[in-house]
């Protein structure tokens, strides 16, 4: 039996009419607000989801109630209406209603050459994507003849007359707009950009508004700012009698242009029109939007608005502008920038717009991007930048000796690693572009590598990495330069005001300093002292303390250290003006400090006048099987206390000198690698005796605070104990992931795409942090290390500081800071202003 045929469900949009976004979709409700708005917005339909659905399944409607709504020459469009703008759907279908009547009575009013090109068009596109007929059959270019061929190649192959009633031209239309929601492809595209899977459209018919026709017609876009830049700027495109995306008879600039002509020119009153309207949506609808009209002999039409497209930098400036003209309120402006999409503003960024040859993909693991010259080695890559010549250092992986190589180069590409391997560290500290575990394989002796497609690149090469995205690119590119602008900085200012967590930079010297400073952190959270024993005159001095034969030999040897280290630190609190500065007593295991290779060991044992045999013996004596378990952090500070010492008495004296030039000043001491709180009162101990030394020299008095990083999962698990002698407990979450999972943080980036592929970790745990078990161990450190001692600070360090779920985490848990590399301090200001909206704890704008 016939199932009985309903009418559609549908509205016709007024200002009051019930219009439900979950249910019309975004169009149909911004169409509507247009209306409000008094823009003259063609006569709309819109048919709620649950029609569509219908539809889709076979459900057969009497579309002649919407027809009626068009009059008997109904001439309309056909558009989609998701709930969300990102979600795509069909592609919109015009003219709908155009057939031999129409053709007629268009033929009088707008002559036979406009009509046949419409009804051309509607017969082509309704046979391709509504009757599915073989496209090639319907390829006809305008011009004599071509309608008549297209009619009859549609007789031809349906056996049937092209339909001829409006209402069943609409039912077909909407019945395959209908069902192209529901295809696979349309599916899977929709939910890579965040859809449900159940989402659902609405779709809208629309009268035509034609742009063809006598005097000034056409149809066209329009938007006041750019959306590269944001900046104010009328742009788009104006093309004379044409609909959509037809070609067009004559294409105008909008604004006055030495070029050609332009619809200012040809009617200043619509294009003025057209601007009074950009501005009534900017205010009502509190946004930049990109307004789509058709222009028919002289008559402006509305058909519809979106939100300006824009890349982030445009998003900045736009939302600050709408703040400052109190379109929008500054919470609402903070909201509106995705905080991990500033990134993109303080970095070079390969144009989008710019072809891409991409020879590789990786990690990314360090933003930004960069054109050099391959080198494979930390000397070629100084002797290059010593040449002027840009360069990209290509390693297997890099270590501590590569990092003046580092310094010289303008990105950084490894073949191992993850995201807190040493080059990814390094990188992001240095605001370099750094791809890590990328699909190559190097071949140092023969100084090259190759792409995952068998591709060889050779030293001297140039390519291009970008780091956003992970992608070795061949050759140079195309760049947009960062965008560190007024904007950018008042929307982070406006951040400052509603963010209830500190937020500072791990630095380690004076340049990462400024950094931090010109990114306005709240001071310095780890500064990784051991960087600074790597410049050459220093690692001379240290390779000699690492060689001496005892106790006396060792001290002199730190002498000659400490007035380095006096005045690194000096620098530090110079420079950072009375912020907390938190330094990091020496962490790593000896061995980085020397030579592996017979020629290092060579010169070494030259330089100290030693046999090399007896430098030989004592590398491989220092050496370990699993030297991030071994002999280093607390470990090498109670066995070889020496070494603290030094650093503590530098740090002190260096705090003399700035409290004697008048700056304020309480260093931060923290001692690495706890496991154990016998450790800390050891380390401690003596830290407070070279204070009292420092103070009875120097007649001076000062205050420290001595704290303790995180990092072990039984520092964690004892934080109580250990609180009792720590001012603070900085959670150091890239050790402590390490160690939680027992996983290298130099080796797991050749197997955690294979895990996270096949969900045995949803994400890397270095590079977001693992909060069910790491952060268990946050929590559990955090709250005994509280009950023992209330007043305790209690922070991360780790690489996760900066990213928005760890700050998210950490604030949830009433952490007071978050430390991260100073290039990722922006992101996680606006991001930590973003969690105190959404979750505000009583704060707000004075
Ligand atoms: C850590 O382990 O989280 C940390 C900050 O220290 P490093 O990366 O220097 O080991
Ligand atoms: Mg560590």
């Amino acid at each position: 039996m016939q199932k009985p045929v309903e009418n559609a469900d549908f509205v016709t949009l007024t200002p009051t009419a019930s219009v439900d976004k979950a249910r019309h979709g975004w169009r149909a409700k911004c169409l509507q607000r247009l209306i409000r708005l008094d823009l003259p917005v063609p006569k709309t339909v819109a048919l709620p989801a649950e029609t569509v659905r219908a539809i889709a399944s076979g459900q057969v409607f009497d579309m002649a109630a919407i027809a009626d709504c068009f009059g008997p020459q109904m001439l309309v469009s056909v558009r989609p209406s998701p709930e969300n703008p990102e979600w795509g759907g069909p592609g919109t279908v015009l003219n709908v209603g155009m057939n031999d009547d129409m053709h007629a009575v268009l033929s009088n009013t707008h002559g036979s050459e406009a009509a046949d090109a419409l009804y051309l068009r509607f017969v082509q596109l309704y046979s391709i994507h509504v009757a599915r007929l073989d496209p090639d059959m319907f390829q006809q270019e305008p011009g004599p003849g071509a309608l008549e061929a297209a009619l009859d190649a549609y007789e031809e192959e349906t056996d049937e007359r092209f339909p001829q009633s409006g209402a069943q031209q609409l039912a077909e239309v909407l019945r395959s707009m209908a069902r192209a929601w529901e295809g696979t492809t349309a599916r899977l595209l929709r939910q890579a950009k965040g859809a449900p899977p159940d989402a659902v459209l609405g779709l809208l018919v629309q009268e035509m508004a034609l742009g063809i026709g006598p005097g000034l017609s056409g149809s066209g876009t329009m938007q006041f700012v750019d959306s590269v830049t944001g900046a104010p700027q009328i742009t788009g495109r104006f093309r004379g009698q044409s609909q959509g995306r037809t070609s067009a008879v004559e294409t105008l600039y909008l604004t006055r242009d030495p070029r050609g002509a332009s619809l200012e020119e040809a009617d200043g009153r619509v294009f003025d029109t057209l601007k009074d309207f950009g501005a009534r949506c900017r205010v009502k609808l509190r946004e930049e939007m990109q307004i789509e009209f058709t222009i028919e002999s002289g008559k402006v039409h509305v058909i519809d608005a979106v939100r300006v497209p824009r890349s982030s930098r445009a998003a900045v400036r736009i939302a600050v502008a709408l703040a400052n003209d109190d379109v929008i309120s500054r919470e609402d402006a903070l909201l509106r920038v995705e905080p991990r999409a500033i990134t993109e503003l303080l970095h070079y960024q390969v144009d989008p717009r710019a072809p891409r040859d991409v020879l590789a993909r990786g990690i990314a693991a360090s933003p930004g991007a960069a054109t050099g010259k391959i080198v494979f080695s930390a000397a070629a890559a100084q002797a290059s930048a010593a040449r002027d010549e840009p360069c990209i250092l290509v390693r297997r992986e890099t270590s501590p000796e590569d990092i003046r190589g580092m310094h010289a180069a303008v990105a950084v590409l490894t073949e191992r690693g993850g995201m807190t391997s040493h080059a990814a560290v390094i990188a992001r500290g240095l605001g370099l572009p750094c791809i890590v575990g990328a699909e190559i394989e190097i071949n140092s002796r023969e100084r090259q590598f190759r792409g995952p497609k068998g591709r060889l690149f050779r030293e001297g090469d140039t390519i291009t990495l970008d780091g956003t995205n992970g992608e070795v690119l061949v050759g140079t590119a195309e760049m947009l330069a960062p965008a560190l602008d007024d904007g950018f900085r008042t929307l982070l200012s406006w951040a400052d005001l509603v963010r209830d967590i500190g937020i500072r930079a791990n630095a380690d010297t004076p340049e990462d300093a400024r950094t931090a400073l010109m990114f306005e952190a709240d001071g310095i959270g780890l500064c990784r002292t051991e960087h600074m024993f790597f410049d050459e005159d220093r690692l001379t001095v240290m390779r000699e303390m690492i060689f001496a034969d005892g106790p006396e030999d060792r001290r002199a040897a730190l002498d000659r250290l400490l007035p380095m280290q006096r005045d690194d630190f000096g620098a530090l609190f110079e420079l950072m003006k009375g912020e907390p500065v938190c330094i990091r007593l020496f962490d790593p295991p000896l061995h980085e400090f020397l030579p592996h290779d017979r020629e290092g060991m060579r010169e070494l044992a030259e330089a100290l006048d030693r046999p090399l045999s007896e430098v030989t013996r004592r590398v491989e004596a220092l050496s370990e099987f699993n030297p991030m378990l071994g002999m280093r952090g607390v470990r090498l500070g109670v066995t070889v206390p020496e070494i603290y010492d030094m650093q503590a008495r530098a740090i002190f004296e260096a705090t003399v000198e700035a409290l004697r030039r008048g700056a304020e000043v309480v260093p931060e001491i923290m001692i690495p690698l706890v496991s154990a709180s016998r450790e800390v009162e050891i380390v401690k101990t003596r830290v407070d005796a070279v204070a009292a030394a420092v103070r009875t020299e120097t007649k001076e008095d000062f205050t420290y605070r001595l704290g303790v990083m995180v990092e072990t999962p039984r520092a964690a698990l004892r934080a109580g104990e250990i609180a009792e002698h720590a001012a603070f407990l900085s959670f150091g979450t890239n050790d402590l992931t390490q160690m939680t999972y027992g996983l290298s943080r130099d080796d797991a980036g050749r197997f955690m795409s294979t895990y996270v592929n096949q969900q045995v970790y949803s994400e890397d745990p270095f590079h977001i942090l693992d909060v069910e078990g790491v952060g268990e161990l946050l929590l559990i450190g955090a709250a005994r290390g509280r009950s023992a001692r209330p007043d305790v600070t209690i922070s991360v360090c780790g690489e996760h500081g900066g990213n928005p779920e760890s700050i998210a985490f950490c604030r949830a848990a009433g952490f007071d800071y978050v430390s991260c590399s100073p290039f990722r301090v922006p992101v996680a200001r606006l991001a930590a202003a973003h969690f105190a909206l959404l979750a505000p704890r009583g704060r707000s704008f004075p």
